[in-house]
């Protein structure tokens, strides 16, 4: 039976017995006015009629009653039931069937809701088993990947590790997916320091919104497979876009390259650097003191094509030895083993030193030198390995003659920056350098493109890793056309 006949048969049935009554009582009255009240047969009549009224009537009212109670519940009772069947399903339980009975439609919807039910339950294991295996699939390729990779989610735990990774950091993978990184780290000092570095990304992270991949610029070294090696490592922020205003997710990869083979390479080319040039000293200091023999006019007078010839030869010796010397240092610094002599040191001694070894240099450009100095002395003595910072100095003001027109002049001179700092400078008014290359210039044997005047390209460089070795900064400041100021900072 559907609603629709339900309803018309509880309303027919009330409207009959409503109908009923009022006939009933109708003819009742009729046969009670067609008969004398005061005759012995209206008594009985009166009292037929009243029981039939009475009994219509309770009849009617029992009816009412019932169907008042019953026929709500009837229709309210499966909407609930309904009401809760989607409520389960919205939660996931696709398991959940309904059974309605009384009506038709309620029959039919809870065959429909039954076949949709059952259609989500096989999408769902369907869409499950497919993560699973995409998740298993994937997993799979990168613990193909023989770099080391761990992925940490919002809360720091690890969610993923690969064999390389459980393999450098000698744990397990029970010990590891799913534990607190941190707590895992307190037994493993290589994920501390991971963990550590991955704390200050995030906090650069956090200072410049932009930044979500960074690297670690000095590897780590490593103690695995029974020897040392050398890691770079790369932090990669994952940020995950909640919005509805709740906070964005981050998690975190962490993944580890073997360097060790560059490494390796690295130093062996530095040894090999440094044993070349050493090796290039004593011969070329043998060839400028023949020189300076053969320019010895008690030797013999040489003619004007032997002088130039010999002039040539000491210019390309000397540079030689500027090469084989500038090799040298730089191979102090990339194998750890520069060693600082320092020693109290005035600004001025610095800058006599320099414009002495470039005094030949610059006469012969005609180059004018001047130099800035507090005229009281005012300025703080340094303590610095003086050779070293005096190589730094003379390499700058070098570079402002080699790079200026003939008849320029170049400044150099000294300041106090503040209490603690002092600054050493050389400024020039030559074609100055595209702000694109201030950063390149002071990498190992970095020139600017078109760059004609002769050089190696490890002045620098090897001036950077001196002035930085004393805690100090060498900067600069330069435009195309307007010339160029190397600044160096040291802490007095
Ligand atoms: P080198 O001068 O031997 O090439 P450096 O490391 O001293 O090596 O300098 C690197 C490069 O920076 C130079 O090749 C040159 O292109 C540029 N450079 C350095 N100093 C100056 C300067 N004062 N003016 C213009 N360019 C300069």
């Amino acid at each position: 039976m559907n609603i629709k006949t339900k309803l018309t048969l509880v309303i027919g049935l009330l409207v009959m017995m409503t109908f009923a009554l009022v006939v009933v009582s109708v003819i009742n009255v009729q046969i009670l006015t067609a008969t004398d009240p005061e005759s012995p047969a209206a008594g009985p009549g009166m009292e037929r009629a009243l029981f039939w009224i009475t009994m219509l009537g309770a009849i009617c009212i029992f009816t009412g009653i019932g169907i008042w109670i019953s026929f709500p519940s009837s229709i309210a009772r499966p909407i609930k039931e309904l009401l809760n069947a989607i409520q389960d399903i919205a939660s996931q339980h696709y398991e959940r069937r309904l059974q309605l009975y009384g009506t038709k439609e309620f029959d039919d919807v809870s065959r429909n809701f039954n076949i949709m039910a059952e259609r989500l339950a096989a999408y769902h294991a369907s869409s499950i088993s497919q993560l699973i295996a995409a998740k298993k699939y994937m997993e799979t390729l990168v613990n193909s990947i023989t770099e080391p990779i761990i992925t940490l989610d919002n809360n720091k735990n690890i969610i993923f590790i690969n064999d390389a990774a459980l393999s450098i950091l000698n744990i397990s993978r029970n010990d590891a997916i799913g534990h607190s990184a941190n707590q895992v780290s307190i037994n493993n000092d290589l994920l501390r320091q991971l963990i550590r570095d991955l704390d200050k990304k995030e906090s650069n992270i956090d200072n410049s919104t932009s930044l979500n991949k960074q690297t670690n610029e000095i590897p780590l070294k490593i103690y695995s497979d029974e020897k040392e090696s050398y890691f770079q490592v790369k932090y990669i922020t994952i940020v995950n876009k909640k919005g509805n205003n709740e906070k964005d997710e981050r998690s975190h990869m962490i993944m580890l390259k073997n360097v060790t083979e560059f490494k390796e390479r690295d130093s062996a080319k530095t040894t090999f650097i440094s044993t070349i040039s050493h090796e290039l000293k004593t011969p070329i200091a043998a060839i400028m003191m023949s020189l300076k023999l053969l320019e010895d006019s008690r030797i013999g007078i040489l003619n004007n094509e032997q002088a130039e010839l010999t002039d040539d030869i000491k210019q390309n010796s000397e540079r030689l030895l500027s090469i084989t010397s500038e090799l040298l240092n730089m191979t102090q610094v990339e194998s750890g083993k520069l060693q600082l002599k320092p020693r109290i040191t005035r600004p001025i001694e610095l800058i006599d030193y320099a414009i002495k070894a470039n005094r030949v240099q610059a006469e012969k450009f005609n180059i004018s030198i001047e130099v800035e100095y507090p005229k009281d002395n005012n300025i703080s003595k340094l303590f610095v390995d003086s050779e070293k910072i005096a190589w730094v100095v003379t390499n700058l003001l070098s570079n402002a003659i080699r790079y200026s027109q003939e008849n320029a002049r170049v400044i150099i001179g000294a300041q106090q920056q503040d209490n603690s700092h002092v600054q050493i400078y050389v400024s020039d008014f030559g074609k100055g350098i595209d702000p694109r290359y201030h950063q390149s210039i002071f990498d190992h044997y970095f020139r600017v493109p078109g760059t004609k005047v002769q050089g190696s390209g490890l002045g620098l460089s090897i001036s950077k890793d001196f002035v930085e070795a004393h805690g100090g900064t060498l900067t600069v400041d330069s435009q195309i056309g307007s010339g160029s100021t190397f600044t160096v900072t040291l802490e007095v």
